[in-house]
């Protein structure tokens, strides 16, 4: 397998591998004013709940055009409090994708999209203890986000979304 390069959209860098854009928390668990987050808020790497509001994290797949990788967003979806319990008892199953799709809200602004918060999204558990799939709901059929994961990303948008949020030159503003 070749490694994966693209051009860095601010920089023009060469960069080799595909970037990491994960998502430490939903969105909703940085809304919460800090000093409320030890006793509204219970966050772990892929497990989140406040107040009565559930998420987990998972993996957001797009297909890189013109290659056999995939580029992964990782990204928090809500989930109902029902399936939230399923997906945590089942947790350290090896076998978990036995859950089946279950509805979510996603719960991150990704970059580069117009609003990604709050789309509908099917969640889909996975064997090996590998985290959830994430696939955006047909409701968002003209979404960016909806197409870029059916048709894939171009080396050209990798590009846009380095320099966006990984770019240490951008962010330094000497890109
Ligand atoms: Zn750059």
């Amino acid at each position: 397998m070749d490694p994966l390069t693209f051009r860095c959209s601010c920089c023009g860098r060469v960069i080799t591998g595909l970037p990491d854009l994960a998502y430490d928390a939903p969105l909703h668990y940085h809304q919460l004013p800090e000093p409320e987050r030890p006793e509204r808020a219970n966050l772990s790497s892929d497990l989140c709940t406040i107040d009565e509001d559930h998420f987990v994290r998972g993996v957001c797949l797009l297909p890189v055009q013109g290659s056999d990788q995939s580029f992964g967003f990782g990204v928090w979806v809500s989930l109902s409090q029902e399936n939230f319990r399923r997906y945590d008892e089942t947790f350290e199953d090896e076998d978990q994708s036995k859950l089946g799709a279950m509805f979510g809200w996603l719960c991150n602004r990704i970059p580069t999209y117009p609003e990604t918060v709050n789309l509908q999204t099917s969640v889909v558990p996975q064997d090996g203890r590998a985290r959830p799939q994430i696939w955006i709901g047909e409701a968002h059929a003209d979404h960016p986000l909806y197409i870029e994961q059916r048709t894939g990303i171009t080396r050209e948008r990798l590009g846009e979304i380095y320099a966006s949020e990984v770019c240490d030159r951008r962010k330094n503003g000497d890109g």
